[in-house]
Formats: structure tokens, sequence, C-alpha cells
């Protein structure tokens, strides 16, 4: 990642904001703090930042508008900062175009993780399509569509694929349960949620050493699902 990523903070707790200027400018990203929703809006057109940070508990506007009124002039990379139980709000604003969510409290391993994933999303041109995804021990190779692990190809079936596939296009990305069911099956029907569950659970059958402690297709409760990439 290049040196100096400019990141706009929205947020109007200020131990919070307090803590991300800690962390971030020890990893040498520029910082700008808005404290309430219209500032960071107005800060965000006029400043043009690298990556945004935003609170979804604003004290002037909710922050899933900001959220929208952002979206309406930048593709900037998001990242939602939400409270613990908040899941709802998570996945509205994911599906409102928020790239990820951070869930309150978090460590710096993670936002940095989040921001490295994010950054890495919005560097890729849009017509050059993902080919190919490794982490650890699994490779997804989208243009041949295989898969393998250590021990070589895995066989999945075109619905177990089809998930993987879209992990792998988002790898490191949460992807809610409505994206995934709209990227494999084009539109959201009652009962795919549970077609969903029933195929991560198939892959992860074949993919994990330990199914019941995925290592790359993690649940993310109530919101959906994330490939984890090992850096
Ligand atoms: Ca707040």
């Amino acid at each position: 990642m290049s040196q100096h990523v400019r990141i706009l903070v929205i947020e109007d707790e200020a131990p919070i904001r307090r803590f991300l200027r800690a962390s971030l400018e020890a990893q040498q990203h520029r910082l700008t703090e808005a404290t309430t929703g219209q500032e960071g809006l107005s800060l965000a057109a006029t400043d043009a930042p690298d990556l945004i940070l935003l609170d979804l508990g604003l004290p002037d506007i909710e922050g899933l508008d900001v959220l929208r009124r952002l979206r309406e002039f930048s593709a900037v990379p998001i990242i939602i900062l939400s409270a613990r139980g908040k899941e709802r709000d998570k996945i509205d604003a994911l599906d409102a175009g928020a790239d990820d969510y951070l869930t309150k409290p978090f460590n710096v391993g993670e936002l940095s993780a989040r921001i490295r994933v994010a950054l890495r999303h919005a560097a890729r041109p849009a017509d050059k399509p993902t080919l190919r995804v490794e982490t650890g021990d699994l490779v997804i190779d989208l243009e041949n569509r295989q898969v393998f692990l250590a021990e070589g190809e895995v066989r999945l079936t075109p619905n177990e694929y089809r998930i993987l596939a879209v992990l792998a296009k988002y790898a490191g990305k949460v992807v809610t349960q409505n994206q995934m069911m709209t990227e494999v099956w084009g539109s959201i029907k009652p009962g795919q949620e549970h077609h969903v569950r029933v195929y991560m659970h198939q892959l992860r059958q074949k993919l994990e050493a330990e199914p019941a402690r995925p290592r790359y297709l993690i649940t993310e409760p109530w919101v959906g699902y994330r490939l984890k990439v090992e850096e």
C-alpha cells in the first residue's frame, strides 16, 4: 500500500476518534475528522479522501443517510463503525454501498486489515475481474472454474462453486445474504438463505480442515459471509 492514505473519520465519540488517530497516524495515514454527518459530507466532497470510516450513530443525520448521500457523488471505500448488536444496521449499510464494517470495540489489527482490503478492492479497475484468489492452502481459479487445496483439485457442485466464486470475487470483504442471493440467483426469494447455509456447510466440509472452526469460510453472524484472506 502506498504511504499517506488520506482517511476521513466521521464519528462523534471523542475517545474513538482519539483511538483512530493514534492507530492510523502510527501507520503513516493522514487523518481528517468530522464529528457530524453534515461536516463529514462537506469534507468528503472538498477533500476527496481515499477512504472513509463512518459511524452510524451521528448526532445530526442518520449514518445510513450520510452513506446514501456519499454514494450519490463518491465511490470512495467506506467502512462502517457500528455498535455490537446492530446487525440490521450493518446489513442495511452494506446493501446501501458500504464496503465493510467494524464492530465496536475493535482492535488495531482488525482495523488495518479491513482498510487494506477495502483499498485493494478500490484500486482494482472495474473492467478487470478477479481471476485467481489464493489464501493459505486454498486456490480459487475463477478463470478456469477450478478450486485447489494443498492435496490437489477439489470437486465442487455447480452451486457450491457459484457461492465460493462470489466470496472470491469479494475476497476479504463481507458479502451479505442479500448480496449473495442476488449474485448467485439474480433475485431474492424466500428460502434461499437456507440454501446458502447448506452450501456453505458443504463447502466447509470440502475445503476446511476443521469445518466447525473454519479458517477461510467465515460466517459474519446475522450479516453474511466472508472469505478470509491470509496475508
Ligand atoms: Ca456515535
